[in-house]
């Protein structure tokens, strides 16, 4: 972890910065002499909705891909749960995903492999220059495909790779990580980074968990959107991020119902008579 540190201060001090109108050129097609050669000893951190679009395109739940394809990286620094693909243990620490013909589950690779050249880095919250987002290449000294003459935009290259409902997911994940109880230090409990993780990378569980216990006596949720997050990962993702964000920072993301509050009410003022 501490590489992928030092990497991140490369980027934000080193790394020129890139807008959607900046130009590069570069191309990636099975006639490359490196192609396939990326796809493997590489650290590729996965989203939520990576997992969701992964365990999806498999066919298995997400609890059988948490096991079967990834990593869970230790660091006491570690202000919430992140995931790592789990490279293969041959001797190119190949990615189970990658065949001879390309990637596999190509339709649904992960973000990180779509936007590779370009990287997207969030520098901070204020509203200088330098806190912009922006984006940059990642030149790999592997990667020919550099070296072929196909000038693009930043944006057309988004567009080509189909990111925008990565970035939009992207964003309300961004809520989460980015939110300022950890800009200011703040640390989850074990139980609080379990629920995370929960929400976060286990949606089937989460489902579980939700439509399994009383849950939905306590919190208003409207008909509508019980029955479509039921069938639907994607809304229930969303809905869980609201839910961690009522949980974990105390925000009025969900609404507790009358009886429940006018409950705890009573228990308070009991409490305070004894
Ligand atoms: S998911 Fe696909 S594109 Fe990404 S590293 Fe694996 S094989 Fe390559
Ligand atoms: S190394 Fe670059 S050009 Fe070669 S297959 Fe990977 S992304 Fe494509």
């Amino acid at each position: 972890m501490r590489e992928i540190e030092k990497l991140k201060e490369a980027i934000l001090k080193e790394y020129p910065r890139l807008s959607e109108d900046s130009t590069f050129s570069f191309r990636c097609h099975r006639g490359v002499p490196c192609f396939n050669e990326c796809c493997g000893d590489v650290n590729i951190f996965l989203t939520p909705y990576d997992i969701i679009r992964l365990k999806n395109n498999l066919g298995i739940s997400s609890e059988d891909f948490l096991k079967k394809y990834t990593l869970t990286p230790f660091d006491k620094n570690l202000r919430y749960p992140v995931l790592l693909l789990k490279m293969e243990e041959n001797d190119k620490k190949s990615c189970p995903f990658v065949r001879q013909k390309g990637c596999s589950v190509y339709s649904d690779r992960p973000w990180a492999c779509r936007m590779y050249p370009l990287g997207q880095a969030s520098p901070g919250e204020g509203s200088g220059e330098l806190d912009k987002p922006f984006y940059f290449l990642l030149k790999e000294t592997v990667c020919k495909g550099f070296e072929e003459n196909n000038p693009m935009t930043v944006g057309d290259w988004l567009k080509d790779q189909g990111i925008n409902d990565y970035n939009e997911m992207g964003e309300y994940f961004k809520d989460l990580t980015l939110h300022r109880f950890f800009q200011k230090g703040g640390k989850l409990t074990p139980e609080k980074m379990e629920m995370f993780f929960m929400v976060c990378y286990n949606i089937d569980k989460f489902r579980q968990f939700l439509y399994g216990s009383s849950f939905f006596r306590k919190f208003e949720v409207d008909e509508a959107r019980w029955k479509k997050m039921k069938v639907d990962d994607v809304e229930l993702l969303k809905f869980g991020y609201e839910w961690l964000r009522f949980a974990l920072f105390g925000e009025q993301t969900l609404k507790v119902k009358n009886d429940i509050l006018e409950a705890r009410k009573q228990e308070l003022d009991k409490q305070k008579k004894k």
